[in-house]
């Protein structure tokens, strides 16, 4: 390859993303999902993703993503595959863990009352201090996208986030540091530590923020 101002440049670009996640082993749970977005996303940043089924598949991860998917599946299959133990294990030794969408329903201790399926409360690992509303946006909006500002990035343009069949965060206990909120003051991304949580899909867009946003926890976690 000829080496042009052009090439140095995509190089150059390539390697300021890259070193967020060189090295980094990240699973990304793979029972049912929006699994292989996440594992694009991760090696766009450097990182390798691994899927993970089996409790065996956690071995070695520095950290874990929950995809969105079906959280009442996601539950059942992980009860059935033995997971939901050594998940917890993963978390108290202090790895980082991002549960996005029917993974924040998956993570969180509470399930409110309202919301359609609401009522429906699917096995997990209650973890993280907030009270979710699941399908809280109702039938008609199943999917929508909106502009959020984020709290660690105030400066920066809004991300654009895809909501599909979303649930909302109703309450969040005082450890939870929220990340964003829709323009009514709904809350849909927060972070307890080793935990973060978004009620929408940054693995269906081009924005790598988020992602980048939880290999730098991962790494914090890590030198911890
Ligand atoms: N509505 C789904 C549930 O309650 C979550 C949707 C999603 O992950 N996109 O499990």
């Amino acid at each position: 390859m000829t080496i042009s101002p052009q090439n140095l440049t995509i190089d150059k670009k390539n390697e300021t993303n890259n070193a967020v996640g060189a090295g980094l082993k990240i699973g990304v749970l793979a029972l049912q999902g929006a699994f292989l977005e996440h594992a694009n996303m991760l090696r766009k940043l450097g990182a390798e993703p691994v899927e993970v089924r089996l409790p065996q598949d956690l071995a070695d991860l520095d950290g874990l993503i929950i995809p969105g998917g079906e959280s009442t599946t996601i539950g059942k299959l992980a009860n059935q595959f033995g997971l939901i133990e050594p998940l917890q294990a993963f978390i108290s030794a202090g790895h980082a863990l991002w549960g996005t969408c029917a993974g924040l329903i998956f993570l969180a201790k509470n399930i409110g009352a309202t919301g359609s399926g609401g009522h429906v409360v699917p096995p997990r690992l209650a973890v993280m201090d907030v009270t979710v509303d699941r399908n809280a946006f109702g039938r008609q909006v199943d999917s929508f996208e909106a502009d959020l500002r984020l709290n660690f990035a105030p400066d920066e343009a809004p991300f654009r986030a895809v909501f599909i069949r979303a649930p909302k965060i109703e309450s969040v206990g005082p450890q939870v540091e929220v990340l964003a909120q829709l323009a009514d003051g709904a809350l849909v991304a927060a972070r307890q530590e080793n935990l973060l949580v978004t009620a929408f899909h940054p693995e269906l867009t081009n924005d790598l923020r988020f992602h980048r946003y939880f290999l730098e926890m991962v790494r914090q976690y890590q030198e911890a």
